[in-house]
């Protein structure tokens, strides 16, 4: 049954900044939609948003396509045939330098940090495109705009995330879905704790001492808020990633407005 609430569904949602998001949306009166692979966390997370929110969770791998053809399935279900946001948040990192990475590690970023996008992207695409004013946001990283040690495949992933976005961004003015690139700092989440192997370089004390910590989770919250609203396309979290992408964002915007004219001017055909 078609309805008015907006719905929106997030990946990684049992913690950290999908939870925040999570929480924001809820407050607002959303529909959110929580999947995750951790299904203890998932309780906890619906626990934690209350409110009329009466929530929905999935167990869902962001790897596994059959996976998210029928958490979106489900999700949709319960939304009335609706989808305005469809948040890619889920994301890991590993620590360390390159040369002593296992291919585990290289793999595991790689499928969930990018191949999990691209099926988001994907699979999301063909949801959003029936909801008028739907969005696609993806959460790249401050590695996505300048190479990080330490996080050579982390940033590499983060890195496409964003030329992903960029081009999507692009291509999805056909059908009317807005895409969005969130790119925040280091922000206070279990992830900080989670990327560091044992024996190996320690992520949480390397951020201490080089950054002082990182920002509240609720930060990047509001800041997601603002994606599924505003119409720009990146949205830096934080000093360092907004300083940043001031110098590259005159070039994206010329290549987004040279794409939009054609597009006006019916010059692209096939
Ligand atoms: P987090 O570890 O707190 O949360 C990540 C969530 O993703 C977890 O609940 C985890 O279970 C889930 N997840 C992991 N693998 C999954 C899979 N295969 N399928 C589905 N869910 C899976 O981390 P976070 O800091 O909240 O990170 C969220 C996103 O933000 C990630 O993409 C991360 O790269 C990005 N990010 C984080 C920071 C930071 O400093 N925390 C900075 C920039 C970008």
């Amino acid at each position: 049954m078609p309805t008015d609430r907006k719905a929106i569904f997030i990946t990684g949602a049992a913690s950290g900044i999908g939870l925040a998001a999570a929480k924001r949306f809820a407050a607002e009166g959303w529909l959110v939609g929580l999947s995750d692979i951790d299904g203890p966390g998932l309780k906890t997370a619906l626990a934690a948003i209350g409110g009329d929110n009466a929530g929905f969770t999935v167990l869902h791998d962001v790897r596994k396509e059959d996976e998210w053809e029928r958490a979106l399935d489900a999700f949709m279900e319960a939304s009335g045939g609706r989808l305005d946001v469809l948040l890619n948040n889920a994301g890991i990192a590993r620590y360390g330098w390159f040369t002593e990475q296992g291919r585990a590690d290289f793999d595991d970023q790689i499928d969930i940090n990018l191949r999990g996008v691209i099926l988001g992207a994907y699979l999301g695409h063909e949801r959003l495109k029936h909801t008028p004013g739907s969005r696609l946001i993806n959460i790249a990283s401050l590695a996505s705009l300048s190479g990080s040690p330490r996080l050579a495949v982390y940033s590499a992933t983060k890195f496409a995330v964003r030329g992903l976005s960029e081009a999507l961004d692009i291509e999805f003015m056909r059908s009317g879905v807005r895409v969005s690139c969130v790119e925040p700092t280091v922000i206070e989440t279990p992830l900080l704790d989670k990327a560091s192997a044992p024996g190996g370089p320690n992520f949480r004390e390397a951020i201490t001492q080089g950054m002082g910590g990182g920002l509240p989770v609720e930060q990047a919250a509001e800041v997601i808020w603002r994606a599924a609203h505003d119409d720009a396309l990146h949205y830096p979290v934080g000093e360092a990633p907004e300083a940043m992408l001031q110098e590259i964002l005159p070039r994206i915007e010329e290549t987004r407005t040279r794409w939009a004219e054609m597009f006006k001017a019916g010059l692209v055909t096939n």
